[in-house]
């Protein structure tokens, strides 16, 4: 069967002149799963997004699948990602969201989910970042390597996230 073009987009080359920079995403609703299997409808645009997963060669064991609390990021990783709201009919605009996902493919497991709404761009690295054990002297503030990824992408696209982001690795935020 023939396919018909009916429609010429002319879609813009990033980094190809002034008048070239790529338009922003349009703000689009997000089904987001939340905690309990509950999800949640938010309108906003993907400001940065990531995963921990490896792919199915990475495998750090025998066996089809991980045993319990072993490390391997093929069978067990973890996602972020990071709106900023816009649009939506209940979070003001210039809003954040927060999406965590903790998953899994081993027979058993149950997948984690978070969303996690956030006022301030201080909010949205709070909601990220991890804190040292106590035992091992003064805390300190780390962000898990695909939180780190997220926010890197997220900054570029925010300009209020870039500056909080900074001031948190100035501060001794880990990444
Ligand atoms: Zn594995």
């Amino acid at each position: 069967m023939m396919t018909e073009l009916t429609e010429v987009v002319d879609v813009p080359i990033p980094g190809t002149g002034a008048d070239r920079s790529p338009p922003a995403p349009a703000p689009a609703d997000h089904e987001l799963l939340d905690r309990d299997g509950a999800v949640v409808i938010i309108r906003g645009v993907i400001l940065g997004r990531a995963s921990s997963r490896r792919g199915p060669d990475d495998h750090t064991h025998e066996g089809d699948y991980a045993p319990r609390s072993w490390k391997c990021s093929a069978c067990r990783w973890f996602e972020v990602a990071i709106y900023g709201v816009s649009g939506d009919p209940v979070y003001a605009d210039g809003t954040y969201v927060v999406h965590t996902l903790g998953r899994s493919i081993v027979p058993g497991d149950i997948t984690f989910a978070r969303v996690a709404y956030a006022d301030t761009p201080d909010e949205v690295i709070k909601s990220l970042v991890q804190w040292s054990q106590p035992r091992t002297g003064r805390q300190r503030p780390s962000l898990p390597a695909a939180s780190a990824d997220a926010l890197d992408d997220a900054s570029r696209a925010d300009p209020r996230l870039d500056n909080a982001y900074a001031s948190w690795l100035d501060a001794g935020l880990r990444t």
